[in-house]
């Protein structure tokens, strides 16, 4: 799963953008003033529902240090004193009894508090947080709660009138045993027995859990995640010959690391058996993780609500006690009790249900196989079905909210083509009998993948082949390839922590353009890959940037983790290395790795071993590999002396360069008659002369000439270097297809003769290869390789341009131009560029037919283009946007429109008071729901500032306008001219409320401060950023997002320094 943000210079975005191909939120962020609607985009998060630990209703106190305490008496449970109960003089350093609060039943034990944080302990934790923020970080101390509840023997779990408590001052001294933020290796879960029962009426749950552990060194706690639960009994039991005791133990709680401490009376043993149970109660989550309400309204307006899970990374522990890191993988037994008319989903089928009361029915799930934590799920709900089966047996199931099953079709034959494949491709068998994919009406990524239960976004998941558009079916299949290929990327075979999560996300992110390219041809999505790499050098080229695989330990730093970086640089790298390897050798290193791995957790070197012993077996001659694939193509192409070389198959040491280290190669390259000079240094923004970072990449080259279209292979390991070729050539391209992930300098008259070749005859050179020489000649003016001009020199040739890459490759290049200017107030040569940008793309524009016919490319580039004029006001457009509007108007809503048109249509119709509000009026409505996105894009770009502030402040409350829709909201409203001071302001206003919502770190947070700002480029916007993030606390000043926007701000303004003359002039000798 993940989440998504935009680039750069993203304006409202396009079907095409990067995040609409993912298992990541879709958030609209490349190209054009054209755009559809963003499916979904990160979501939000909301408050935690229930913000302490102290028992509901129960007075709470304020220690001498400002450290609540909280004291349990016990009551009932007669039995003190045998088998294990907890004396409470063990632990509690002073005895304080309790004083009853109010008349019950007399207290036959009592328990105490102790709380006591030494300073040693709290020099311990400083040195563990290397980036928590100190004061923020005395403030969670100040609040810590240590939970003390000893409780006396009482073997039935279920015993009603147990215990209730009472509340005192207490100053005793208890420590935390543990003071590391990563749990201790020494209890290992094996079996995790879990009992949920969610109360959708109250919004509480009540839960027990049942914890099957083995211990590998003699301790005496139990450490393990908890967050935001309220425990009321612990208890350890183990086996002594043949009976089992249970001892019922003190539980400490250390809320900065979400984790409680079982403290146990008597040592646990190596190589025993012993079993945790916890019973806790909670609120289900106002977020959008852990445990969660979500609600929908039904066609005849009822709200209905339901509870779903997003642990992913770090929230299984909000749902039940749980060690919850990946590599702690178990087996899971799960019942939930649920009312009746209600279904319960899990990741396991059903195998048996129990009625345990009239209005109650305790559902029965099969015992999963090993996997993480954060890969349970289950789900309380009414929601409707259909079911298919795949060749191989596994029964896939769609689920939606009763009034969309309707458009679960197309996912459900998706899902069972996808399914098959990857059983195919891997040549594992999917494991588990069934595959449920789930549309949950709040959700903050696009989708998350379960083990057997993969959740998504409604809009990552419903098509409805009457009212969705093509960018949508793109959108779904892709997300649903994402999530299944990560049933054995990820869930099979998982990372070992969070540092490397790329091999879970690169992997998926680049398995859905293999798996789709081939269950689903006719979307060729194969094009589109190359669009995920220049996604990912913008933040890549930044230095607040990071290597793939990066040290992280908090959960707001493994938030952070979800980025591009993992997601579209891993896939980038990824795809690299299968076009150095070959296909049938890369697919044999990959099912070498899950199968060796199945069941584990692993490093970025298993997988790198894996690759490389593919080949290795054959490999007893330099230059005489034997098999197939890469190592029979190695001898063919041995004419070069480069290619054979033996460390060619060091995969590992090659792989290093791309995943320890941050950015990636700029390689210049200067033909001298037959003789070619390579030479690479580190790409990075922020200066005219490239850091001196000391980085090298081991580069695999490709490259093509004038006088040959065989692709050559040439592997840069130093430096410099030097290739010799047959023969002189009149142009050289390097990097085909962008299937590398470096960027390319052609130094004297290089650019010259590419520019020139593209002028004459475009089509000699793929479509692929054209949008990468535009990306490319634009990131060379950007470190002051090129001049602007040489650049606008190029898109001239867009003119002749028809291919949906290069289109809006030139389209993502140029409109940001005139974007940063929109914000400074330069209308002239605002205008002019404006002028210059329809001017390119009229002919392609004229030539759109306004239907739905056409590939699937030929829609969205249809989609965007006349958006993009529309938007731009180039009048035929608007003449016909503005006719289908009234007549969809007279018509009440009701005239079919084409799909791929809507949003042009919808935006030019939003432009008049009374055109929003009838269009938002049908925005409310059940009916267009498919259209939402789309209709939020159109409102978004009204010119009326009262509408832009009023849909913003809908948004964060959360009824008419979903909540998870907010962060697009903010950046539309803050790509338009007329939205955003609003937009800044609104983000600065409401950040407290952001955060509560969203949580630091996540990628909706850093959407929406990259979103807002990032077409800033005066000194007093960088000013007035910086000062504001300043004041906030460290944590949040510190964010990665925060960086990145003050780097893209003084990049802008760099940018327009150096640029805006030479554009003014270029413009009024070109125009
Ligand atoms: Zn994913």
């Amino acid at each position: 799963m993940g989440a998504c943000g935009c680039s750069r210079h993203s304006e409202l975005s396009i079907p095409l953008d990067r995040a609409s191909f993912g298992g990541r939120g879709l958030c609209y962020c490349r190209v054009a003033q054209t755009d559809l609607p963003a499916g979904a985009s990160p979501g939000e998060r909301g408050m935690w529902g229930s913000p302490r630990t102290e028992l509901a209703g129960r007075r709470s106190w304020k220690g001498p240090r400002g450290i609540s305490a909280f004291t349990f008496t016990l009551q009932g449970a007669a039995n003190a004193g045998s088998g294990g109960a907890v004396p409470p003089s063990r632990w509690a350093r002073q005895q304080v009894p309790a004083p009853l609060t109010q008349p019950g039943p007399p207290r036959s034990r009592l328990s105490y508090v102790e709380i006591n944080i030494s300073k040693a302990r709290m020099a311990a934790l400083f040195s563990t947080l290397p980036f928590a923020d100190k004061s923020s970080l005395m403030m969670m101390m100040m609040t810590i709660s240590i939970l003390n509840v000893a409780v006396s023997v009482n073997n039935d779990h279920s015993s009603k009138n147990r215990e209730t408590a009472d509340v005192v001052s207490g100053n005793g001294s208890k420590p935390f045993p543990w003071d590391k933020m990563r749990l201790p290796k020494h209890v290992i879960p094996v079996h995790y027995d879990l009992l949920l029962h969610p109360n959708l009426t109250t919004l509480t749950f009540t839960g027990f859990a049942r914890i099957e552990i083995t211990v590998n060194q003699q301790i005496s706690s139990v450490i393990l995640h908890s967050k935001h639960l309220q425990i009321t009994r612990a208890a350890i039991q183990r086996r002594m010959g043949n009976s089992h005791t249970e001892e019922v133990v003190m539980v400490l709680e250390y809320p900065p690391f979400e984790q409680i401490a079982l403290l146990a009376a008597f040592p646990l043993h190596v190589g025993q058996n012993y079993t945790v149970s916890i019973e806790y109660s909670a609120n289900l989550s106002e977020s959008f993780h852990g445990f969660y309400k979500s609600t929908y309204r039904t066609q005849e307006g009822e709200v209905r609500v339901l509870a779903s899970t997003q642990f992913e990374p770090t929230a299984a522990r909000m749902a039940f006690p749980c060690f919850d890191e990946p590599s702690f993988k178990a087996r899971f037994s799960i019942k939930i009790r649920r009312e009746p008319k209600h279904l319960a989903l899990s990741n396991m089928p059903i195998v048996k249900s129990v009625s345990v009361a009239n209005w109650l029915v305790e559902d029965h799930f099969d015992v999963s196989v090993k996997m993480s934590t954060y890969l349970v799920a289950f789900i309380v709900s009414d929601f409707k079905s259909v079911s298919k089966m795949t060749t191989s047996g596994i029964k896939i199931s769609v689920y939606t909210v009763p009034d969309k099953i309707n458009q679960a079709d197309y996912a459900l034959d998706a899902a069972v083509k996808l399914l098959d494949f990857y059983e195919n491709y891997f040549s594992i068998p999917y494991p588990l009998p069934k595959q449920d994919l789930a549309a949950i009406p709040d959700f903050q990524s696009g989708a998350m993948e379960n083990w057997g239960l993969t959740t998504y976004r409604e809009s990552s998941l419903l098509y409805d082949p009457e009212k969705s558009s093509a960018s949508a079916k793109l959108w779904i299949t892709m997300i649903i390839a994402h999530e299944l290929a990560h049933q054995w990327f990820g869930n099979l075979v998982t990372m070992e922590w969070w540092n490397d999560l790329w091999l879970n996300e690169g992997f998926a992110k680049f398995m859905e353009y293999v798996s789709v390219s081939i269950t689903h041809p006719d979307l060729k999505v194969e094009d589109y890959f190359l669009g995920k790499c220049f996604d990912a050098m913008e933040v890549d080229a930044l230095n607040s940037s990071h290597p793939v695989s990066t040290p992280v330990e908090d959960p707001a730093q493994i938030q952070e983790m979800f980025d591009d970086v993992s997601y579209e640089k891993g896939a980038c790298i990824l795809n690299m290395l299968r076009d150095y390897l070959n296909a049938d050798v890369f697919k044999a290193g990959l099912v070498q790795y899950l199968r060796k791995y199945s069941y584990q957790n692993t490093k970025n070197e298993d997988l790198w071993n894996s690759l490389a012993h593919t080949c290795s077996a054959g490999d007893t001659q330099e230059g005489q590999l034997q098999g197939d694939g890469f190592c029979t193509r190695n001898q063919q192409t041995s004419s070069s002396a480069h290619w054979t070389r033996r460390e060619i198959l060091d995969v590992t040491t090659m792989m290093n360069t791309w995943t320890l280290q941050k950015g990636f190669p700029l390689v210049t390259v200067t033909v001298k008659g037959k003789t070619v000079h390579l030479h690479q240094e580190h790409y990075m923004k922020g200066s005219d002369s490239s850091p001196s970072t000391g980085y090298l990449w081991h580069v695999p080259l490709t490259y093509i000439t004038s006088k040959s279209d065989t692709v050559q292979r040439f592997l840069l390991t130093t430096k410099t270097d030097v290739l010799i070729l047959p023969e002189e050539v009149e142009w050289i391209k390097f990097n085909l297809g962008m299937n590398g992930y470096y960027i390319v300098h052609y130094e004297d008259d290089g650019w010259d003769a590419l520019i020139s070749l593209l002028k004459k005859n475009h089509t000699a050179i793929s479509s692929n290869d054209r949008a990468s020489l535009i990306n490319n000649v634009f990131q060379l003016v950007s470190i002051g390789k090129l001049s602007i001009s040489k650049a606008l020199d190029l898109s001239l040739y867009l003119k002749h341009e028809s291919q949906i890459m290069p289109v809006f490759q030139g389209m993502n290049e140029l409109i940001p131009m005139y974007k940063l200017m929109e914000k400074r107030d330069m209308d002239d040569v605002e205008n002019q560029l404006k002028g210059y940008i329809v001017n390119l793309f009229k002919d392609l524009i004229d030539k759109q037919s306004w239907n739905d016919e056409g590939s699937v490319s030929e829609r969205m580039l249809r989609s965007s283009l006349l958006l993009f004029a529309c938007a731009r006001k180039y009048q035929p457009c608007v003449d016909k946007a503005e006719e289908y509007f009234m007549k969809w108007k007279e018509s009440n809503g009701t005239l079919r429109l084409p799909n791929d048109v809507k949003t042009a249509v919808y935006a030019v119709g939003a432009q008049t008071i009374e055109g929003w509000d009838f269009l938002f009026s049908k925005y409310r409505l059940p009916w267009f729901n498919t259209e939402r996105n789309q209709i939020e894009v159109a409102l978004s770009i009204s010119r009326n500032k009262d509408k832009l502030q009023w849909m913003m402040d809908q948004s964060l409350l959360g009824d008419v306008v979903k909540t998870q829709d907010l962060p697009h909201i903010i950046v539309f409203v803050a790509k338009n001219p007329s939205g955003y001071h609003l937009a800044w302001k609104f983000l600065k206003e409401n950040w407290n409320k952001l955060v509560q919502k969203f949580e630091l770190g996540s990628a909706s947070i850093a959407h929406m401060v990259i979103g807002v700002t990032n077409q800033y480029s005066t000194r007093e916007q960088l000013a007035e950023v910086k000062e504001f993030f300043n004041s906030l606390d460290e944590k949040s000043s510190q964010l990665r997002c925060v960086q990145q926007a003050v780097e893209i701000i003084e990049e802008n303004i760099r940018w327009m320094d150096i640029n805006f003359e030479k554009i003014k002039i270029w413009l009024q000798n070109n125009m």
